[in-house]
């Protein structure tokens, strides 16, 4: 029984590694990925005077061919579970530039192929709940909330355009995936309002997407709840500590702490530590209740192909190793 128990402990966290293609314009002759095999990926760790392999095993990799549908097919069951009272997070970490907001939402030009989990699962989570709507009742509503420099920032603020008026710390409620993605669209107004001053600030913040789920039984009246949160991590780079200084500096070293706080929490969760830290960053203290327990946690690592990145890339997938 016990035994039972630690495995579906373990079952409850996957990691995930998605491999970025290159970009159009960029020579393609090499790739710092040397193969891919089910949950295996090789990487060519070859730097001036050395020429090596190094493996790394995750619950899944994606090679660059991978598309958007494929990728979320393995994250349906995840969504699906969240109608069912589970709480879930879903995280996407990588260096700027590795294809973290393409997973999550997808490209500048969004068409409908190119939709990322984030609209993919709020689709799946209005059509499950459709096809139960005799026997479930549900109210689904959203929050989304940037992280920057270790502060709380509400994204959806009062808008007198789409008329949604939101006091603080409150959630909005929607019926169709086309309400989430208004509510998106104008999250991401609102922080491009800030970004200009702070230049790109958007990979230096963690944004969470939160979708709050109640679902009362039409019978019984039994209610039950469940939360999937989508977190688009800031960006995992080390930077020069010699070249940075001020605002810069302190926003790395924000970064830095709530990614490690990040990585010891899962980590210790997938040890079965009696102590979790959770109290060592505002991300991990945001996501507490949907970290551990029942919950389902899901890691998208994702990583550059090009030879330049390959520090970044192994930092990135040592990252991985230690929580998967
Ligand atoms: P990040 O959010 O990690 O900084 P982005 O998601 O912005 O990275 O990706 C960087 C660039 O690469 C963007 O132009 C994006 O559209 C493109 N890109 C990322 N992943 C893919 C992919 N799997 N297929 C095609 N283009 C991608
Ligand atoms: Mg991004």
């Amino acid at each position: 029984k016990l035994y039972n128990q630690v495995q579906d402990l373990k079952g409850n966290i996957r990691v995930y590694c998605r491999v970025r293609p290159f970009l159009p314009g960029q020579c393609s002759y090499l790739s710092t990925v040397d193969h891919i095999e089910e949950g295996t990926i090789t990487i060519n760790t070859l730097t001036k005077n050395a020429k090596g392999r190094k493996s790394f095993n995750f619950n899944k990799v994606f090679g660059p061919s991978a598309t958007q549908e494929e990728v979320f097919s393995d994250t349906r069951p995840l969504v699906r579970s969240v109608l069912d009272g589970y709480n879930v997070c879903i995280f996407a970490y990588g260096q700027t530039g590795s294809g973290k907001t393409y997973t999550m939402t997808g490209p500048r030009d969004i068409t409908e192929n190119s939709q990322g989990v984030n609209y993919r699962a709020l689709s799946d989570l209005f059509l499950i709940a459709e096809q139960r709507k005799d026997t479930f009742f549900y109210d689904v509503s959203v929050q989304m909330i940037e992280i920057y420099n270790e502060q709380y920032t509400l994204e959806i603020r009062n808008s007198s355009q789409t008329g949604l008026s939101v006091p603080d710390a409150s959630l909005v409620r929607v019926s169709s995936t086309l309400d989430v993605i208004d509510l998106m669209n104008l999250g991401h107004r609102n922080r491009a309002v800030g970004a200009t001053a702070l230049n790109d600030r958007s990979s230096r913040s963690h944004s969470c997407l939160t979708v709050h789920v109640q679902g009362r039984d039409l019978t019984s009246g039994n209610i039950l709840r469940g939360c999937m949160h989508l977190v688009d991590l800031a960006g995992s780079e080390r930077v020069d500590k010699s070249e940075v200084t001020g605002d810069r500096l302190k926003e790395a070293q924000h970064i830095n702490k709530s990614l490690s706080a990040l990585g010891d929490v899962i980590s210790s969760l997938a040890q079965k530590n009696a102590h979790v830290p959770y109290r060592n960053s505002k991300l991990t203290q945001l996501l507490q209740d949907s970290l551990g327990g029942q919950a389902k946690t899901l890691m998208f690592v994702h990583i550059s192909p090009e030879p330049d990145a390959i520090g970044e890339t192994i930092s990135t997938l040592k990252f991985a190793e230690r929580v998967a």
